[in-house]
C-alpha cells in the first residue's frame, strides 16, 4: 500500500461519496455549536422543513456572547440576553446537549472540545468558527465552516469539500529560555505570511512538536487558518493519549483499546508525500510579539518596528504603512518598552491550564502597573476550576488581575467586553486585525508570559528578564 499522511487516511475515510473535480461528501463526526450561530440556524433549520439529523453527535456552549464577569447570569449583557436565551429554547428543542453558562463542561467551544475528550485522533470535527483547526492537535480533522454549511451539516451529517494541497512543517531543536509554542507559531507565519498556507491542510511535525505538550499542540494548530491554512494537525502519539486517558467523553475499557488500536493507524507513514515542506529550526526563535494589524506582523520582542521602505512591493508597502498608522508606532522604533494599557489573558489559543501556569509564575510575588487593566479569562470552567485548586487567581488577584468567568470576552469583543479607542493591549489572543477588541483598540499578540510581563511592567517587555 503507498504511504499515506494523516491527513489523507482521515480524509478518505470520511469520503462518503467521490463528487469529482476534487470534491467530495463527507462524514461529521463531532459538530460544535456556538451562542452566536446556533440559534439562527436551528431556527433556520426548522423553517426549512429539516431536524436535526444526529443530535447526539452535536454539542452546544454559549461561548462568545457571555459576560465573563464574576457572578454572571444571562442578563448581565442585556443586549444579548435575548439570544442566550434563544440559544437555550433552540439547544432543548433539537435535543442537543448543551454546556450551559456556569454549567461544568461550559468554556470556548475549542478548549471545551479537547478537555472533554470529544476530540479525537481520527474524528472529522466541525464548527461555524474558523479557528475549529485547534482540534488537530489532537490528530482529528478540524475546520471551520460558513452558515450555510452548518446548517448543511445539522441536516444531514455531512459536508460538501474540495481536498486542499498537503504542507508539513518541520519544528525541530530546542526552544529558548522563554519560548512557547505561540512564539514558534508567530515566528513562522513571520516567515511564510498570512497568505503562505493558502489551499493546503498543514501537517507540523519534528522533534519540538514530539517534545510539546497537547495544549501547545493546541496553540500551534489553532493559528493554522491564520496564516490561510484551514486545517493544522498533528500525528496523535503517546502523548495525546495519556491526554485524553478518562476524559469525560474518551473511550473506556475494551472501546479504550480497540480506539488505541485505531489512532495507532493513523500517523503519516514513512515516505509520504507532501506537496511543499518548510524547516524551522526553533533555536532561532525569541520572544515574539506583533507590532501591526496582522498576525504575520510579527517580531521579536528586542527588534525595533520595520520600515516600509524595506518592503519588497508598493502593496506590501502601503499595508505597512496603514498598520503602523493604526498602531500609532513608528518605523526603528524598539518595540520593547512601548507603554500598554491593557492585558488580556485568554481565549481559544491560550486559555488553558498550562497558559495559565505561565502567566501566574511570572505574575507570582508581583504586581500589575498602576494604570493598567488586566484580566485573565479562563477557557473553560474546567480550567477555571483547576486554576482555582491550584491558587492561580490568589496569585493573580494578588497582583492586581482581574480573575474572571470563562467566554471569549475580548479576543472579539462580541459580548461588550471591549477596550477603549486608541488604547494598546497585549493579549495572548490570535487576531490582532483592526478592531478586533473594539473600534481603534491596539492589540499586539504575544504569549501568556509575554503578556503577564508587559502587565507586570506597564509595557511590552521581554519576558526573559522576569525569568528564573
Ligand atoms: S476565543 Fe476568539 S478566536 Fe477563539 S472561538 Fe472565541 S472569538 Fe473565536
Amino acid at each position: 500500500m503507498a504511504a499515506s499522511t494523516l491527513f489523507e487516511k482521515i480524509w478518505t475515510s470520511h469520503v462518503i461519496s467521490d463528487l469529482g473535480d476534487g470534491f467530495a461528501l463527507l462524514h461529521v463526526d463531532r459538530h460544535i455549536l456556538h451562542d452566536l450561530n446556533a440559534m439562527k440556524s436551528l431556527v433556520e433549520l426548522r423553517e426549512r422543513g429539516y431536524a436535526v439529523r444526529n443530535p447526539e453527535l452535536t454539542i452546544a456552549t454559549p461561548d462568545h456572547g457571555v459576560s465573563t464577569l464574576p457572578g454572571r447570569n444571562i442578563d448581565t449583557v442585556p443586549e444579548g440576553a435575548a439570544l442566550l436565551r434563544g440559544y437555550l429554547e433552540e439547544t432543548r428543542r433539537a435535543g442537543i446537549r448543551s454546556f450551559d453558562m456556569n454549567e461544568d463542561g461550559q468554556g470556548i467551544v475549542h478548549v471545551i472540545g479537547p478537555e472533554l475528550g470529544l476530540t479525537q485522533p481520527g474524528t472529522l470535527f466541525v464548527c461555524g468558527d474558523s479557528h475549529t483547526c485547534t482540534h488537530g492537535g489532537l490528530g482529528a480533522l478540524g475546520f471551520g465552516t460558513g452558515r450555510s454549511e452548518v446548517i448543511h451539516v445539522l441536516a444531514t451529517q455531512s459536508i460538501y469539500q474540495k481536498k486542499p494541497k498537503q504542507m508539513r512543517i518541520n519544528f525541530n531543536g530546542t526552544p529558548g529560555k522563554g519560548v512557547t509554542a505561540k512564539d514558534l507559531i508567530l515566528y513562522l507565519i513571520g516567515q511564510i505570511g498570512a497568505d503562505g498556507g493558502n489551499g493546503h491542510a498543514v501537517e507540523y511535525a519534528g522533534s519540538a512538536i514530539n517534545a510539546m505538550s497537547v495544549e501547545g499542540r493546541l496553540t500551534i494548530c489553532n493559528l493554522s487558518i491564520e496564516f490561510g491554512a484551514k486545517v493544522g494537525m498533528i500525528g496523535p502519539d503517546d502523548t495525546a493519549y495519556d491526554y485524553l486517558h478518562g476524559r469525560r467523553f474518551s473511550p473506556a475499557g475494551a472501546n479504550w483499546d480497540r480506539a488505541i488500536a485505531h489512532w495507532k493507524t493513523l500517523p503519516t507513514d514513512a515516505g509520504a508525500k507532501f506537496d511543499r515542506e518548510i524547516d524551522v529550526n526553533v533555536a532561532n526563535v525569541g520572544p515574539q510579539i506583533t507590532w501591526g494589524t496582522s498576525p504575520q506582523h510579527v517580531i521579536s520582542v528586542n527588534d525595533v518596528v520595520p520600515d516600509p521602505a524595506t518592503a519588497g512591493d508598493a502593496a506590501r508597502r502601503d499595508a505597512m504603512n496603514g498598520a503602523l498608522d493604526y498602531m500609532g508606532l513608528t518605523p526603528g522604533q524598539p518595540i520593547a518598552g512601548t507603554p500598554i494599557d491593557w492585558v488580556f489573558i485568554g481565549s481559544c489559543t491560550n486559555s488553558r491550564i498550562s497558559d495559565l501556569r505561565e502567566a501566574g509564575a511570572i505574575a507570582r510575588g508581583r504586581k500589575v502597573k498602576p494604570g493598567v487593566s488586566a484580566w485573565v479569562v479562563p477557557g473553560s470552567q474546567q480550567v477555571k476550576q483547576q486554576a482555582e485548586a491550584e491558587g492561580l487567581h490568589e496569585v493573580f488577584k494578588q497582583a492586581g488581575f482581574e480573575w474572571r468567568e470563562p467566554g471569549c470576552s475580548m479576543c472579539l469583543a462580541a459580548n461588550g467586553e471591549l477596550m477603549p479607542r486608541g488604547q494598546r493591549s497585549v493579549s495572548t489572543t490570535n487576531r490582532n486585525f483592526e478592531g478586533r477588541q473594539g473600534p481603534g483598540a491596539r492589540t499586539h499578540l504575544a504569549s501568556p508570559s509575554m503578556a503577564a510581563a508587559a502587565a507586570i511592567e506597564g509595557a511590552i517587555t521581554d519576558v526573559r528578564k522576569m525569568m528564573v
